[in-house]
């Protein structure tokens, strides 16, 4: 199985940035006979809702959008995650975000990556810093820099560094999940805006330790506000029912794209990736 995604994190209301994110994975999964699941992006606790949740799959189908499957949803894949860790050359880190920004960086690691701090204390060292605070667990990773294809930006090469994969609370973090997950469903093709480009090279690397193929990337321009920072819930009425619903949406999603059509179903007829827009779009605010 070949497949595409959707991967919102339940938050809140999906914005007109979001839905139009959202209606390009949908494009690009449709348009090359991959499947299209959605997946919830729901670790983080204390920001995810089932409320929230609920009301993102709503308007992904009042906007015309279908999915293969059952939704999964990250809160329920936990084993995996650490069935995933248990494979990996990890390490206890029991820095506080303070110490990391103010430890002099490693020679020749790349800018803000992790100094390196905890990577070879001894076990003495580590049973007197256990009794500081939970230990979070970092990749060992054995390289400063990955390189990924992407549809819109082309090879692409990043830096990775020895990231988190459980935060010291005990969570998942992002970076793992999505890996994990992206592999055992077979998503081959990772659709999602372009803030989440620095990071593909970090999951690349890790798909490739967990003996996975890295998918291909289209990292897709932002929507901006009238600010021109990434739109935002305050920047006035973004969401679909405070625009008007999909009636409204739709067609100005459509015409931010230079494509045809009502439906996404109509959309697909003339959809090519290659003459997408390589800039955001502002969107103007009513
Ligand atoms: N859950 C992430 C978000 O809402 C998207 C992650 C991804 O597509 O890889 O921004």
């Amino acid at each position: 199985m070949t497949a595409g995604r959707y991967a919102p994190s339940p938050s809140g209301d999906l914005h007109v940035g979001n839905l139009r994110t959202a209606l390009l994975a949908w494009l690009f999964a449709r348009s090359t006979g991959r499947e299209f699941l959605l997946r919830v992006e729901d670790l983080d606790t204390g920001r995810s809702s089932r409320e929230a949740e609920a009301g993102q799959l709503a308007d992904l189908a009042a906007i015309g959008l279908d999915w293969d499957g059952t939704v999964v949803r990250q809160s329920e894949r936990g084993i995996r995650y650490a069935a995933a860790i248990a494979e990996l050359d990890v390490y206890e880190c029991y820095c506080t975000r303070r110490e990391i920004l103010s430890a002099p960086s490693a020679p020749h690691a790349p800018e803000g990556a992790y100094p390196g701090t905890c990577r070879d204390l001894t076990e003495a060292e580590r049973v007197v810093r256990r009794r500081e605070r939970p230990a979070a667990l970092r990749l060992r990773s054995s390289v400063h820099e990955f390189t990924v294809t992407d549809q819109l930006h082309g090879e692409h090469t990043g830096a990775v560094d020895d990231f988190v994969l459980r935060r010291g609370d005990g969570t998942y973090a992002y970076n793992l999940a999505v890996v994990v997950d992206d592999c055992a469903q077979g998503v081959d093709q990772v659709v999602r805006g372009d803030d989440l480009l620095s990071s593909a090279p970090r999951q690349a690397y890790l798909t490739s330790l967990l003996g996975g193929t890295p998918p291909t990337y289209a990292h897709v321009p932002l929507v901006l506000g009238p600010t021109g920072v990434r739109l935002a819930k305050r920047d006035g009425a973004v969401t679909l029912a405070q625009r008007g619903g999909p009636t409204v949406v739709l067609p100005e999603i459509a015409a931010s794209l230079g494509l045809r059509g009502s439906t996404p179903q109509e959309m697909l007829g003339g959809f090519d990736p290659a003459r997408l827009p390589r800039e955001p779009w502002t969107l103007p605010v009513g």
